[in-house]
């Protein structure tokens, strides 16, 4: 975005002496008077630079108000219209499965490819450019047991990997952000993905796909929040200690009932420690229980409208009643899957159709509860017209042919899930300075430990 070259006043100008190596002393005087003129030098370039980078981060942060005061004029043609929109507020993706996509191509060897090149299905760095992308969700994904040749038996209890394997997608989410960090950079906070964003990084959060993921515990759950991942998506495709899951394309025979008396705790210790709660995956219950107890702003990191494609992994309506930021409703955002089978019968998945479950979305909840989560990556195959993130400005110019202003397109590309961040983030700091304690509770099939009072309770 802003070019400050914020890295090149750390490397040392031409025309510095090096003493260590000088050996003719005789030319010292003048090698000090050219030092000198270089540090005069060199101070005037460092000041220029920090005052264009500090220019660059206000204007920033002005351009993302005035997206807020909808008062910027687009021009008519609608492809223009999206990149104007995109230079001030560039996609923010709830879903982006780039860590399974190096798992299961190159088993976590980020020496086997070059993402500067066209290494996987949907995403590379030349296409996350040109799709205008600012910052992503990397989904440190590992499957469910049984989806993995692996029983964790009726209760959840008997070991399986999953702790393991996601330790090894946040170390190769980690690894990638690090080695192309020219591109990539690790955002903790609203703050971060903005201040990244600001300076032409793409934002990088990471988020767990799955309480399955979490070994029964919500100790892991915190560990996995030290390690930075910022959401944890309550079940995939399988039922778990904590919660019911929704299923693929139709519901499955529920185990709790929604959520499980730990499910409960595990969301109220993600309140406290500022974790998003994901419900895309969910069961409707679970979904509806979880908004009924969250005291912070949630997610659907990637799901679409059941009224415009009715499948289970989709949400239904009378969800989609309970969030809003009037009396009474949950603040959240639904980022839209653009997985074909979710979207639409097969082979009618278009870029026209994912736009559709964006605007039945918005007008049921309102446009400020309305994201992208493409799932890219993650997905077999994708919508015509959505082959991969360099699509996005496209999906972008649709809706501003549908009549959505520059204040709502960035909302929908990245305003609104910084809003539920930042309200999370919000909610944890109160809870932390009102004195909530860690949850202590056990799941009660463990045996391992002693069972003490306290037992997870409804
Ligand atoms: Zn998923």
């Amino acid at each position: 975005m802003s070019s400050n070259g914020e890295r090149d006043p750390l490397l040392g100008l031409a025309g510095e002496s090096n003493l260590a190596r000088d050996t003719n002393l005789g030319d010292l005087a003048a090698k000090d008077e050219k030092r000198h003129r270089a540090t005069k030098v060199r101070a005037v370039v460092y000041g220029v630079l920090t005052a264009a980078f500090i220019a660059g981060v206000i204007s920033m942060a002005l351009l993302w108000k005035k997206m807020g005061r909808d008062d910027i004029v687009l021009p008519k043609d609608p492809q223009e219209a999206a990149q104007r929109v995109l230079d001030i507020a560039p996609v923010i993706d709830g879903h982006i499965d780039l860590p399974e996509y190096a798992r299961t191509t190159y088993a976590n060897n980020i020496s086997a490819f070059d993402l500067n090149g066209v290494v996987s299905k949907h995403v590379d760095i030349p296409r996350l450019r040109k799709g205008r992308v600012g910052g992503f969700f990397w989904s440190v994904y590992t499957a469910c047991p049984a989806h993995a040749d692996l029983d964790d038996g009726e209760d959840f209890i008997n070991a399986t990997w999953r702790v393991r394997d996601t330790l090894e997608q946040i170390d190769v989410s980690k690894l990638l952000i690090e080695k192309y960090s020219d591109t990539f950079e690790l955002a903790l906070t609203s703050e971060d993905a903005k201040s990244a964003i600001s300076r032409g990084k793409i934002a990088s959060m990471l988020g767990v796909e799955g309480a399955h993921q979490l070994g029964n515990s919500l100790a892991v759950l915190r560990q996995y929040y030290d390690l930075g991942v910022r959401y944890a998506t309550l079940t995939h495709m399988c039922h778990n200690a904590f919660a019911d899951s929704g299923g693929y394309l139709v519901p499955m025979e529920p185990k709790w009932g929604g959520l499980s008396p730990l499910g409960r705790v595990l969301v109220k210790e993600m309140n406290r420690l500022g974790m998003l709660v994901d419900l895309s995956h969910t069961s409707d219950d679970t979904a509806r229980q979880a908004l009924e107890i969250t005291k912070a702003p949630l997610i659907w990191s990637h799901s679409s409208a059941r009224s415009v494609h009715n499948v289970a992994r989709n949400v239904p309506d009378d969800i989609l009643e309970k969030i809003g930021t009037t009396e009474g409703k949950v603040d959240a955002v639904i980022m839209v899957n653009f997985a074909p089978q979710f979207v639409a019968k097969p082979g009618k998945a278009t870029l026209h159709v994912v736009a559709d479950h964006i605007e039945y979305l918005a007008n049921r909840m309102g446009k400020a509860h309305v994201g992208l989560g493409s799932d890219y990556d993650g997905i077999d195959s994708v919508p015509e017209g959505l082959e991969d993130v360099s699509k996005y400005p496209d999906l972008i110019a649709e809706l501003y042919a549908r009549g959505w202003t520059g204040y709502e397109l960035a909302g929908l590309t990245g305003r609104n899930v910084l809003r539920i961040m930042e309200g999370a983030e919000r909610v944890a700091a109160e809870l932390k300075a009102s004195g909530a304690q860690p949850a202590m509770e056990l799941y009660d099939k463990r045996n391992d430990l002693p069972q003490g009072s306290l037992k997870a309770e409804l």
